[in-house]
């Protein structure tokens, strides 16, 4: 009586509850298959490095006793679909019953729970075993609140968890937060940490996924792929994290430099997401350094938040509003996205930068995400869809749960304020504060219009003028009407102007 397990691509947790002992009745079925390689267009990296760690995944747990059915991606067998392959490997191994880990992603879990609806044997969905909340939890805390706050749901996890908190129910240091003492412009030391990450050469890899014909963009670096592909070299990286990068995560969480390519953020996000680490075990790391005196509390509590509080609460915003989220464009943004997206061609430098390292490594932080390529797709109007598919097909930890929320919601306020108070925004001041890429630039930070203007500039002040009925209103956003409602007429209209020429000439900027 054979069991069918299926692991998903991004399920690889050795500590998962099945594997506690081999048993000869179940088979771990895990699979290369184009329906996902395509369902939108990756960066080579991203699918040599879930391709690589689900192999590395098979092979540890035959090592380890198991029974592993591993169908790889030129198999002859291989049906190209999940659905396609668990049905062929049901009748070959005459199962009585299947398991699956609860998918991440709501097109899986669709797919799945539609298949065992039909199923003539039993389907069992078990828990992943992975994050601190369930599916369900973050929309049961929120109820009918109009607008759902990251901040109300990490306090209640820091206290449902006992995370930084103190004996008498208060947060550790007297604040919740410590985000004042953490917005600072990175002088260029203490210097950006090494990367102590991994090497691998996984050249003959990519040939076959080359030769399987799949489509894919940025550089692949094969020959020297630097993602952990294993639970070891996860942990691995977490220690070198803790030990030298921790101590400044805070302080420069918000900087942004073209001298730095992660300067103190812990490139942890993919280990994360393919589950390899858990984020308890990044989460108590840190608090452990702060209690040994390693790491300031600032840092660690900014670090402890984006773990229980950001991912957790993006993670509940997509359960609770997928499939229609997916679709939302509040500010009816329609414009495609420019030809550098995909070469990184452009004279901005700040944004030649960032995407530029986006397509080479796969990675870019949080404020390059935010602050510069997600910003001017916003102050721009890009349309938050092509963003969308673009970001989550860029980046090495984007899958759809944690992408969406952060680019629809975060960043471009397509959920018209769900997720955030307002429009992350910013004009080149913004980015002349946070980092140093202006000087350099060929276009002038300081100008709002003319032909050597910085773009930012103009599409920030139009973005505002453009979508006054709906944001004037919004409190925050205060100050920004004072101040444009203080220019004079006429540069308010030769804004506007220059705001429609760089909309309509997008490419050659
Ligand atoms: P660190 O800065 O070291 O942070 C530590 C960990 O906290 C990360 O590894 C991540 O797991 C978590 N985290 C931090 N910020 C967030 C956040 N806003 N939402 C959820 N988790 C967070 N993150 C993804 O994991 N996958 C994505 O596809 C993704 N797409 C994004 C798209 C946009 C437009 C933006 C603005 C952010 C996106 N993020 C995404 C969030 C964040 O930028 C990345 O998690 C982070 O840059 C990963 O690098 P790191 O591991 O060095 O993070
Ligand atoms: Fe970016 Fe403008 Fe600064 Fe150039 S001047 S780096 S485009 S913000």
């Amino acid at each position: 009586m054979t069991t069918l397990r299926l692991i998903l691509g991004d399920q690889l947790n050795p500590r998962h509850s099945w594997f506690a002992e081999p048993d000869a009745n179940v088979v771990h079925v895990m699979m290369e298959i184009r329906q996902e390689t395509d369902y939108v267009r990756h960066h080579a990296q991203k699918i040599l490095a879930i391709f690589a760690a689900m192999r590395d995944f098979a092979a540890q747990l035959k090592s380890q006793g198991h029974r592993v059915r591993y169908v790889a991606i030129d198999d002859a067998s291989n049906r190209q679909s999940l659905i396609g392959n668990l049905d062929a490997l049901i009748a070959h191994y005459r199962a009585a019953a299947v398991e699956y880990q609860a998918p991440d992603e709501w097109r899986l879990d669709r797919q799945l729970a539609e298949w065992a609806a039909g199923l003539p044997i039993p389907c069992r969905m078990a828990d992943s075993e992975h994050f601190y909340t369930a599916r369900g939890e973050a929309a049961a805390f929120f109820g009918a609140r109009r607008q759902w706050r990251q901040e109300t749901l990490y306090r209640h996890l820091r206290r449902q968890h006992g995370i930084l908190m103190d004996d008498n129910g208060e947060p550790a240091g007297g604040r919740w937060n410590f985000d004042a003492d953490n917005r600072q412009r990175w002088p260029g030391h203490p210097p950006e940490p090494d990367d102590a990450r991994p090497e691998h050469d996984h050249s003959r890899l990519l040939q076959t996924i080359v030769d399987a014909e799949v489509d894919s963009f940025g550089q692949p670096q094969a020959d020297a792929l630097r993602w952990p592909l294993n639970r070891a070299e996860a942990l691995a990286q977490l220690r070198a994290f803790v030990e030298h990068a921790l101590p400044h995560f805070g302080a420069y969480q918000d900087a942004m430099s073209p001298r730095a390519r992660r300067l103190f953020h812990s490139l942890l996000s993919f280990a994360l997401n393919v589950k390899m680490l858990n984020p308890r075990e990044a989460v108590d790391a840190a608090v452990t350094a702060w209690r040994r005196g390693d790491a300031p509390l600032a840092a660690v509590e900014g670090f402890a938040r984006q773990l229980l509080g950001w991912r957790e609460y993006v993670r509940g915003v997509y359960w609770a509003r997928m499939p229609g989220y997916r679709d939302c464009n509040a500010l009816d943004h329609r414009l495609p996205l420019p030809r550098w997206f995909w070469d990184g061609d452009t004279g901005m430098r700040c944004l030649a930068h960032a995407i530029g390292q986006s397509l080479e490594d796969a990675y870019a932080h949080h404020i390059q995400r935010l602050m510069v390529i997600g910003n001017f797709g916003l102050i721009a109007g890009l349309s938050p869809q092509a963003l969308h598919e673009w970001y989550l097909g860029v980046y090495i930890d984007a899958f759809e749960w944690v992408e969406l929320p952060n680019t629809l919601g975060m960043s471009q306020f397509a959920d018209g304020g769900l997720l955030g108070s307002k429009p992350y925004a910013g004009s080149a001041a913004y980015i002349g504060r946070m980092g140093d890429y202006c000087a350099g630039c060929r276009y002038r930070p300081k100008q709002r219009v003319g032909a050597d203007a910085c773009p930012f500039n103009a599409l920030y002040w139009d973005f505002f003028q453009r979508h006054r009925a709906r944001l004037a209103a919004n409190p925050r956003l205060a100050l920004v009407y004072r101040q444009l409602d203080k220019l004079p007429e006429a540069e308010r209209a030769a804004i506007a102007a220059r705001a429609a020429a760089l909309q309509a000439n997008l490419d050659t900027l």
